[in-house]
């Protein structure tokens, strides 16, 4: 059985198409970027519009094969940017109308924990989900997911490109191995640390740092801190949701799984405890088709029509559609 699936939930535009053994035939994707600056939801949508076609090519291509040996189509339906998602549903739709096949709507955030099982071989983790709309705590019972903790406004990544765009790091809009680099060579100031039980708040941090660099802080130091601050956050919470549940694996993904320091700081966490600390693979933290793929893949049961498809940009990782 072969799945193609869309993701396209912010910038991110990818194709992918995967077999029954979890084997990636083609993993095509185009990221949207921008001089300066975060998403503009409507710029990205015109870029996907303009290159889904010529990369569905392209994936198709790789795999060489045909859309008439696809069995089914997989989509992200949310969460996500409304213009965004629209551009790879009616992808979705175009060829499932065409080629007759049905179309299972997928959960991004579903497809990044299931991606993370799968190349890390984890059996019953708790998820660290951190990108850049969302911050989560989640496990996985059975079929239900459940929320344990999250931020309590803006999401971890779209918290360090704020920051990044606020002290000039340059181009966009993913700024966070900027960060990370900057940070090498940075010293510390104290920032504040935000926790409330499992969940966390960055927005105040954010302000903080921006007006320390206003006042001439240097961006290396300031860069360093907001890592060691957040982190340390991120790690506090994830401890207590560790100790609460009992697990003995974390798992950590989304785009900001890829920076060293926090997994570190997770890794040396999970030693104390003797737990198991596994990250995503860096080519698959951030938004791929891949993952959107193998979720599919997963949840073949629930493929519908291509008229019964819509998107759900708000739709909670344990909500159903
Ligand atoms: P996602 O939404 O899962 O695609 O993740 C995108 C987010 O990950 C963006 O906010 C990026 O700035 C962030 N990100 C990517 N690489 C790193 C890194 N090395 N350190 C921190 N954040 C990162
Ligand atoms: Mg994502």
């Amino acid at each position: 059985m072969k799945v193609l699936a869309i993701e396209s939930s912010a910038h991110t535009f990818g194709i992918a198409i995967v077999n029954e053994k979890g084997r990636f035939l083609a993993d095509e994707r185009i990221i949207y970027h921008t001089k300066s600056g975060g998403i503009v939801p409507q710029e990205a949508a015109k870029v996907f519009e303009t290159e889904k076609h010529s990369l569905l090519k392209k994936t198709l291509e790789k795999a060489k094969m045909s859309l008439e040996e696809i069995d089914i189509i997989g989509v992200t339906a949310g969460p996500g940017l409304p213009p965004c998602l629209l551009q790879g549903v009616s992808l979705a739709k175009e060829i499932a109308k065409k080629y007759n096949k049905k179309i299972i709507p997928v959960n991004h955030i579903r497809a990044h924990l299931s991606i993370g099982t799968l190349l890390t071989k984890a059996k019953d983790p708790l998820f660290l989900f951190v990108s850049g709309a969302n911050t989560q705590l989640i496990t996985k019972e059975k079929d239900t997911y459940y929320i344990l903790g999250e931020t309590l406004d803006t999401g971890l990544g779209n918290a360090l490109d704020k920051f990044a765009r606020n002290i000039d790091l340059g181009e966009g809009p993913l700024y966070g191995p900027k960060i990370e680099e900057y940070a090498k060579k940075g010293r510390y100031i104290p920032l504040t640390y935000s926790v409330k039980g499992m969940d966390v708040a960055f927005s105040g941090i954010v302000t903080q740092a921006t007006n320390l660099y206003k006042k001439g802080a240097k961006k290396e130091d300031l860069c360093y801190s907001m890592q060691e601050t957040i982190f340390a956050m991120l790690t506090e919470i994830t401890e207590r949701a560790m100790a609460f549940t009992g697990k003995k694996e974390l798992l950590l993904i989304g785009g900001v799984a890829a920076n060293k320091r926090l997994t570190a700081m997770l890794d040396i966490m999970c030693k104390e405890r003797k737990a198991a600390c596994r990250a995503v693979p860096m080519y698959y933290a951030g938004d791929q088709a891949a993952m959107i793929a193998w979720q599919a893949m997963q949840e073949k049961e629930n493929a519908k029509n291509p008229e019964e498809i819509d998107i759900n940009p708000r739709w909670r990782v344990n909500q159903k559609l």
